[in-house]
C-alpha cells in the first residue's frame, strides 16, 4: 500500500549521483543518444505523454525541433544511463504546447497534479534548481568577471581570480508547533482561501535548526518553543530550498501575530486538522495539498 509520503513532491529521486564522473571530461548529450534529458523552456519543464500519464525523462531527440539546449548539465545517471538537464529559451514552449505528444507544465503544477511518477520528481528538482543557479550566476561574486561551467554543471569557475563557485541550497525550517492536543497553523494573505499551513522561515547564518524553529515561531506568532525534533525534509526547487520539517513543543498558547507575515494563525485540535486534511471542515478550512511537506507534518500529528 503506498504511503502518504509517496505524494510528497520532489522527495524521491531516481538520480544516481556520480560526482566522480564530473571531474574529468563528462558525457555529452550529443554523444549519448540513449540519455535521459530533462528539458526546460525557461524554467518550465517539458513532459512527454506516456500510456499511463507523462514523464519528464525525455530523449535527446525530443529537443531536436528546438535546437541545442544551453546550458547542458550532466546530472548523473538514471537507470545506468546518463541524465542531462537542458534549457531552451522560454519561447520554445510554443514548439511543444500544441503537440499532443507533450505537455509544458510548471514544476509546481507537476507536483500538485502528480503529473509524472513520484521517483522522477527528485530528478526534476535537481535539474530545475541547477539550471536556475546557472542562469543567475554567470558572473563571479568575488571579482565580477564572467564564470564558466565545469564539472558537468556542478561548479562554475572564475578564470580571472580562480574562485570555484558551487551550487547553493537554501535551508528553510518548517515546523508544526504543538501544545498538547492542538497544533499551531497560520495563513499568509497570498494563500488560497481557507488554507492554513505550518509556519516556516529561512535559517540564518550561524544558527542551528532548533534555534531557527524557535526564533521563527516567536517572531511570527509570539509563542516560545522548547523541545524541537527533526521529522523529515523536502527539496523545494523554487529556486533552491531545502525544507527541513520539524516539530516543536510550545511553552504556552498565547499568540501575538506578526501581521506583516501572517494574515491569521490559531490553534487547531487534532479532530479539526483531520477534517482539514480530508476537506470536510465545516468552515471550509484546509491544509496544503499532499505534495507539500506541511501536509506530511500535519498528517503525522493527526494520525498520532
Ligand atoms: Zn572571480
Amino acid at each position: 500500500m503506498p504511503s502518504s509520503l509517496d505524494r510528497l513532491g520532489y522527495a524521491q529521486s531516481l538520480l544516481e549521483r556520480h560526482s566522480a564522473e564530473r571531474s574529468g571530461p563528462t558525457p555529452t548529450l550529443a554523444d549519448t543518444p540513449d540519455a535521459s534529458l530533462l528539458l526546460f523552456c525557461g524554467d518550465v519543464p517539458v513532459l512527454r505523454m506516456t500510456e499511463g500519464g507523462a514523464t519528464c525523462l525525455l530523449a535527446p531527440e525530443d529537443a531536436a525541433r528546438a535546437g541545442q539546449p544551453s546550458p547542458e548539465l550532466f546530472l548523473g545517471r538514471v537507470g545506468g544511463r546518463p541524465a542531462f538537464a537542458g534549457a531552451l529559451p522560454a519561447d520554445a514552449a510554443a514548439l511543444y504546447r500544441d503537440d499532443p505528444a507533450y505537455r509544458v507544465l510548471d514544476a509546481r503544477a507537476v507536483a500538485v497534479e502528480g503529473a509524472v511518477p513520484a521517483p522522477e520528481m527528485g530528478v526534476l528538482a535537481t535539474a530545475k534548481s541547477l539550471l536556475g543557479w546557472h542562469a543567475r550566476h554567470g558572473f563571479c561574486a568575488n571579482c565580477g568577471n564572467p564564470t564558466t561551467l565545469s564539472c558537468g554543471g556542478f561548479r562554475r569557475d572564475c578564470g580571472s581570480c580562480g574562485t570555484e563557485h558551487f551550487p547553493r541550497t537554501d535551508p528553510v525550517v518548517i515546523m508544526l508547533v504543538t501544545n498538547g492536543d492542538r497544533c499551531l497553523l497560520g495563513r499568509q494573505a497570498r494563500f488560497a482561501p481557507g488554507v492554513y499551513s505550518c509556519l516556516a522561515g529561512f535559517l540564518e547564518p550561524g544558527e542551528t535548526i532548533e534555534d531557527a524553529v524557535r526564533r521563527e515561531t516567536f517572531e511570527e506568532a509570539g509563542v516560545r518553543v522548547g523541545a524541537v525534533r527533526y521529522h523529515l525534509s523536502q527539496p523545494w526547487p523554487f529556486p533552491s530550498s531545502l525544507m527541513i520539517g520539524c516539530e516543536g513543543e510550545a511553552e504556552g498558547d498565547a499568540l501575538v501575530l506578526d501581521r506583516t507575515e501572517l494574515e491569521d494563525a490559531r490553534w487547531f485540535t487534532r479532530d479539526e486538522v483531520r477534517q482539514m486534511l480530508e476537506r470536510r471542515h465545516p468552515d471550509g478550512l484546509m491544509t496544503p495539498p499532499p505534495m507539500a511537506i506541511a501536509n506530511a507534518l500535519v498528517r503525522s500529528f493527526a494520525e498520532r
